[in-house]
Order: C-alpha cells, then structure tokens, then sequence
C-alpha cells in the first residue's frame, strides 16, 4: 500500500549526492561545514548527514538545543537577538557562540566567557536576487557594518560571522564578494582566529565550481591563518526532497485546474514569499494544467505544467525540491492535513517517520 498523501519524501540516496559535495569541499578546502538547521530541521535524517559535517548551527534556543540533543559535533549558537531569559539555556547548549551586534556581546559576553565568542559583521555586500532575504539591504540589522564598533568588540572575539548570500550558484560571485571582504576587512581578519562564511552558497549544484571554491577558501584561510567555516542549510538538501500530493478535483476555468490535497501557504510557503513557481518532471505532454492547493487562499498556485496524458481524480504528483525552508515552516493554515514526512532508504524501502493529526492541531492552539 502506498502511503496516503500528502507526506514529505527524503530520499537517502539524494541526500548522500550532496553529502559526497561537502565530503569533498571539506577535504579539499580545509573549511569545517555546520549545517544551518534554520534551513531543514527533520531530524530523523540527521544520522545520515552529521558524520559528513562538523556539527550545527542555529538561530534561537529551539534550534541550538536541537542542534545539541540530535545533532552532534560542534553547536553553534546564534540568533539575531538573545532575550534575558533564554541567553543562560542557549550557552548550556553551546561550543561557540556568535552575537549580532556590539550591544548584545557587551550585554552576555560575560556568561559566555567560556566559550569562544564571534560577532557578526555586515560587510555591505551581499549576493541575493531577493530584497527579504539580502542581508545587506538598506537599514539591515544584521550585523555590526560599523567598522569602530566592530574595533571595539576585538578583544573579547575571536571570531567573526559574515553571512550575506542567498542561493549564490556562482563561484565567480563569491570569490568577488571575499575579495570585497579582503579589501574592507583584512587588517581584522588578521586578528582572529575563525571566520563563518555562513550559507547561501549553492556549492551541490550540478555545475558549481567546487574545486574552485575550495582552493579559494584554502588561499583564504592561510592568507590569515584562520579557521573557515560555512554553513550551509539549503545546500545540503536541494533536490533530495519531494512533496507528494494527490489531485482532488479538476475544474475548468479557460485553464484546467487541478486542485491537490495540499496548500502553497501551509506547506511550501517559500513559493509565495518568494513569488516562485514549483518544480515537476517531466514537465512536458500536450496536457497542461494549473497545479493548486486546496486552501481558501485564491492565490494558492503551485504553478503550471505539462503532462504526457490527462489527469485524473486519484493521481499522484510530486512536487520537486521540496526539502530547504519547507518543512520548517510548515502550519496549520485553513486546518489543511498536515504532510506526513517520510524517507525512502538507499534499498527504495519507504518509511514513515511522522505523521500528523488533528490532536496536532489542536495542540497547535488553545
Ligand atoms: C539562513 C542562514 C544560513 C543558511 O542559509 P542557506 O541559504 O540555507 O544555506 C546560514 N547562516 C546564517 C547566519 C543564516 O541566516
């Protein structure tokens, strides 16, 4: 019996793919990998995917805690701003902690005189095609750009945070933006001792020049004798992920409209944060219809594709990469079914590990 959709699909062999890409940036480069749980938290696979990295990295208690409990390696801990009453906690669970601003290292530093301490810099530059998600955008608060501020915090870090990517699949682009960093940076960078790269760098893709990468990285980290670290979320799980959902009806309104046991907002939310379009293979065929969720949400649009023979009530599709900011994001929206997760075995076997129901939804409320 096939499983009842919709339900998230990990696939282990996909996963592994990528995993060989950070095996082999981490050998070749030099650079410890932390996987940025923000991006993908189902930690039913992290077995799978901690021996190839060197441990996690968060951005609030929840996530530091998790990264800690199921994780593994080295914790990083960090979040845009700690609040009195979860900073004690957060340090508990950390090997290192990064604050984001000057304010925030004078505020806690003290507790976490034990640990190494980064801060997070702005450098001003930043490779994103997406205003919401550019670090650098105009009045960011994410990060100190103030280089006198930055001074003021060198003696008590020893390293520094810079994340200003968003899905960067151009080495050619990264190299520019680290030699932006030199040029700006450089009289800091020869004071500490590690340095995050932080995510955004789409180093699994299929044409991605890792080798390049890695000799840059390696260039860089003896250049300033520091150690580099990135971290990546999105990367890890592009393409290892699908969404399987079920069509319910079909309607005619000048476009064919095929109606699935899911919802745009509730469960792949990025698509309209985002205004993207999801993906589906083949793709092609005479028939063409317009994916969309079951929510009350007119906009509720998967996209549009082609399909080699009509569609029924009762067929299965299976929405591509849908692994990176999904699942982390997923609500209760309309009280729409919650996707189960599952995830099929390098042997094909498909196991369930979580499913949802309404205790959860109540449970979500009160
Ligand atoms: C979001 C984020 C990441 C992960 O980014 P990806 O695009 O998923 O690789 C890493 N570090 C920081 C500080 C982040 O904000």
């Amino acid at each position: 019996m096939p499983l009842a959709t919709p339900y998230y699909l990990v696939d282990e062999t996909a996963l592994d793919r990528n995993l060989a890409k950070v095996d082999r940036l981490r050998a070749l480069s030099g650079a410890k990998c932390v996987m940025a749980l923000k991006a993908f938290a189902t930690w039913s696979t992290f077995a799978q995917i901690a021996p190839h990295m060197d441990g996690s990295t968060s951005s609030s208690l929840n996530e530091v805690r998790l990264g800690r409990e199921k994780f593994g390696g080295e914790t990083h801990a960090y979040s845009v701003a700690w609040s009195d009453g979860e900073i004690d906690e957060a340090i508990s669970y950390a090997d290192k902690i990064i604050f984001n601003s000057l304010n925030q290292l004078d505020r806690f530093g003290d507790k976490a005189k034990h640990l190494p301490i980064g801060i997070r810099v702005n450098p001003g530059v930043s490779h994103s095609h997406f205003d919401i998600a550019d670090p650098a955008r105009p009045f960011s608060r994410l990060g100190e750009w103030d280089l006198a501020r930055v001074e003021q915090a060198m003696d008590r870090v020893s390293g520094f945070m810079i994340h200003c990517n968003c899905e960067n699949d151009s080495f050619e682009s990264f190299a520019a933006l680290l030699d932006a960093f030199e040029a700006r940076l450089g009289s800091f960078f020869e004071r500490i001792d590690w340095i995050s790269f932080g995510g955004g760098i789409h180093f699994t893709g299929e044409n991605y020049a890792l080798d390049a990468l890695a000799a840059r990285l390696r260039a860089f980290a003896e250049k300033f004798s520091l150690q580099v670290y990135l971290e990546p979320g999105d990367a890890i799980v592009t393409n290892t992920t699908t969404l399987e959902v079920s069509v319910l009806d079909i309607v005619e309104n000048e476009k064919a409209v095929a109606i699935v046991d899911s919802a745009v907002e509730a469960h792949m939310l990025d698509l309209l944060v985002y205004r993207e379009s999801a993906s589906l293979a083949p793709d092609s065929g005479p028939h063409h219809y317009v994916i969309a969720g079951k929510s009350c949400l007119a906009g509720d649009v998967f996209g549009e594709f082609d399909f080699p023979a009509p569609l029924a009530v009762g067929d299965r599709i299976s929405l591509l990469n849908a692994g990176g900011y999904t699942m982390v994001k997923k609500n209760w929206f309309n009280g729409v079914a919650m996707p189960a997760i599952a995830i099929r075995r390098k042997n094909g076997a498909i196991d369930l590990v979580k499913s949802f129901d309404y205790a959860d939804y109540v449970a979500s409320l009160s």
